[in-house]
């Protein structure tokens, strides 16, 4: 029998006050174990506090987070042995190389001496770190660091990983290939929370929870997302229009008031559409009013970045 619980990472009411003033409120999610989970949200609105939390760094003003079915905040040293925790500004020590800085966090994450040359030597291996072992942490790209925070982060061999914008401010070849490494872990087994400004990056995860002002206002896959009720009953739907020259059509359509969202997307302008408008109508306006040729309408999905556009002014309104 399977005893292990279903969950590897677990958030039950998470709050958490610094004075008068409450930064988390009431976060709740569970994470399989081997999913990748995207943590989504403005700067500013408690994803590193939560992080904190379930790593058992800070304690939770009011509910419980749980590593593997067991309580973080009754067994923090536990916990800690099988979490890792990539920090927004990890620690790496700029002036001692990257077998000195691995050696260093070795000795942290409590990895026995006669373990660690081997467990070394498997992880540079996996990441790819074993041309700059001699090299100081200081020289290496924006990516490189990364990936040496991310190799300190797993010497201990946790089963569950916390990210904290681990691809933040580097170059788009350096940031797929993080992901790509991201992917071997989790296909090893691994769970992982990441939390990430990019929606290339958030589309790539299992499932997603936007947080927002503290709250947690949506989670699920992308597809559920977009069916989400939330989305389903509003009374406008998104198109994506193609003509030329596009700029001609898209300073009319930012003059129609009933138009929202009006945004261009490469060759395309992504707009809303109020229900009672058809994209025949539209069509017709767009022809009367521009000298535009081979005009194409089409309606179109809401793209994630919509989707927590869509979220967020949604919450705006009910405050
Ligand atoms: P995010 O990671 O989403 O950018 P954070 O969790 O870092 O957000 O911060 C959420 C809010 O909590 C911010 O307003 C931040 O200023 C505040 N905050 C975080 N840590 C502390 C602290 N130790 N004391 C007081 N306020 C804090
Ligand atoms: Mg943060």
């Amino acid at each position: 029998m399977n005893n292990k619980p279903k969950f590897a990472i677990e958030a039950d009411k998470l709050t958490k006050s610094f004075g008068s003033k409450t930064v988390v409120d009431e976060v709740s999610f569970s994470i399989k174990r081997g999913e990748i989970f995207g943590f989504l949200g403005p700067n500013g609105s408690g994803k590193s506090t939560v992080i904190r939390m379930l790593c058992g760094l800070i304690n939770p003003t009011k509910g419980q987070g749980f590593i593997n079915g067991i309580n973080v905040t009754e067994n923090a040293e536990l916990i800690r042995k099988s979490i890792g925790y990539m920090s927004q500004k990890f620690g790496l020590y700029p002036d001692l190389t990257v077998e000195q800085n691995l050696n260093f966090y070795g000795q942290i994450y409590g990895v026995p001496d006669h373990k660690l040359k081997d467990r070394k030597a498997e992880l540079c291996g996996q990441i790819g770190l074993n041309p700059y072992m001699q090299n100081k942490a200081d020289q290496l790209s924006g990516g490189w660091k990364q990936r040496l925070a991310l190799a300190c982060s797993l010497l201990h061999k946790p089963s569950v990983l916390f990210l904290d914008e681990p691809t933040a401010g580097i170059d788009p070849v350096a940031r797929r290939e993080v992901w790509d490494l991201l992917f071997d872990l989790s296909t090893d087994g691994m769970t992982m929370l990441v939390t990430t400004h990019y929606m290339d990056e958030a589309e790539r995860c299992n499932r997603i929870g936007y947080i927002y002002l503290s709250k947690m206002i949506a989670i699920g896959s992308i597809k559920e997302l977009i069916d989400s009720p939330e989305l389903r009953n509003l009374n406008s739907y998104q198109v994506s229009i193609q003509g030329e020259p596009s700029m001609a059509i898209y300073a009319y359509l930012r003059s129609l008031d009933y138009l929202k969202d009006i945004t261009i997307f490469g060759r395309n302008l992504h707009a809303t559409l109020p229900n009672n408008l058809s994209i025949e109508s539209l069509k017709n306006l767009i022809i009367e009013n521009t000298k535009c040729e081979n005009l194409s309408i089409k309606s179109s999905e809401p793209s994630l970045e919509d989707i927590f556009v869509i979220l967020t002014k949604k919450q705006k309104a009910n405050q």
